[in-house]
């Protein structure tokens, strides 16, 4: 019998010290070479047993093997020249150096696939892997080539599908693309991004899914939040589409945020990973904090496609406190589960 509320986390988990600086984003290798090589999948098995004990039951790599969620990706393509870089606006919200869109984009050689095979090897559990999405991939960077946000959205979904089909041939269960982006430009989310994120997922029989957020806990996303008022309807603009896309899950950030939470209606019929541990705090969740935001989520989605989930990547945690926000959050999901079998 299929378990319900089989518990998950959005993607990224802390990485051990030897490997690179603790509670960094996007901290640099400590390791090079054929060290680093290692040491990465060394860190992915102990990722992938730190979410066991924790009693996670879909269990992804932590991400252990990247340094960025969406540059580690475009780094391993062609058409991009991270030499030559400009700075631009990301999701309008702050400046950044960013590689530049010299030629046309392809993808030559697998990126994550022998990874994937890596993690399958692991465990017997469902195995999720991310990917970025396509408008979150564009905004990360300067396009001196398609000059066309939608055109170059469109040449990396093409890509994506490559590396997603040979991820699900890994043996991958759930393709989960990051789309934080999906929060910032409505209209064109609307216009061509979901068009986008379903070209990425075409001919796939594996689940897919979208994580939709609001950033790390960082200062930049933080301040931003702080503007965005006392009720955050962002989701309002795109769910309804997205409940209309053939996307299978939806991921989204609740614990702590200022969502309405009847948002999730909007997305009836989808599976729904409900973020009930906030990674932007350093406070614990109790298990009966996790199981209030779980029920308050089942008011509109049924119980078969609740994936109680964390708001978004832990990476900048520490360790000591990523596993103990698992544990919460698995130990919550049995509360409501009993609760749901009595
Ligand atoms: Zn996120």
């Amino acid at each position: 019998m299929k378990r319900l509320l089989p518990t998950a986390t959005a993607g990224s988990l802390p990485k051990p010290a030897w490997l690179a600086e603790p509670e960094k984003l996007w901290s640099p290798w400590k390791l090079h070479g054929a060290e680093l090589a290692e040491g990465k999948r060394d860190a992915l098995r102990l990722s992938v047993q730190e979410q066991q004990v924790a009693g996670i039951d879909i269990v992804s790599d932590g991400e252990q093997s990247r340094q960025h969620f969406v540059t580690t990706f475009i780094e391993h393509l062609d058409g991009v020249d991270f030499e030559k870089r400009q700075t631009v606006r990301i999701r309008d919200r702050y400046d950044a150096s960013v590689p530049t869109v010299v030629g046309p984009v392809s993808r030559s050689r697998p990126v994550f696939v022998e990874d994937a095979r890596f993690l399958r090897r692991q465990t017997q559990q469902p195995i999720k892997w991310a990917l970025p999405g396509p408008m979150t991939m564009i905004d990360t960077l300067y396009d001196a080539h398609y000059k066309s946000r939608e055109k170059l959205a469109w040449e990396f979904a093409k890509i994506l599908n490559q590396e997603a089909r040979e991820l699900e041939a890994a043996g991958v269960d759930i393709i989960q693309f990051d789309e934080p982006a999906f929060n910032v430009f409505f209209d064109e989310v609307n216009d061509w991004g979901i068009a986008a994120l379903e070209r990425a997922i075409e001919g796939l029989r594996c689940e897919t899914a979208v994580h939709i957020c609001y950033g790390y806990g960082i200062k930049a996303n933080t301040d931003w939040k702080k503007t965005l008022g006392a009720e955050w309807r962002q989701y309002e603009r795109t769910f309804p589409k997205l409940q209309a896309s053939g996307i299978g899950m939806v991921s989204l950030e609740c614990q702590n945020s200022r969502v309405p939470m009847d948002l999730i209606e909007l997305l009836r019929g989808k599976q729904v990973m409900v973020g009930a541990i906030d990674v932007a705090s350093e406070t614990v969740e109790t298990p009966e904090e996790v199981a209030a935001t779980l029920r308050k989520a089942l008011q509109f989605v049924d119980a078969d496609k609740l994936f109680p989930c964390t708001n978004c990547g832990m990476a900048p945690l520490s360790r000591t406190l990523a596993r103990a926000k698992l544990e919460a959050l698995s130990a919550g999901a049995a509360i409501v589960r009993n609760e749901l079998a009595h």
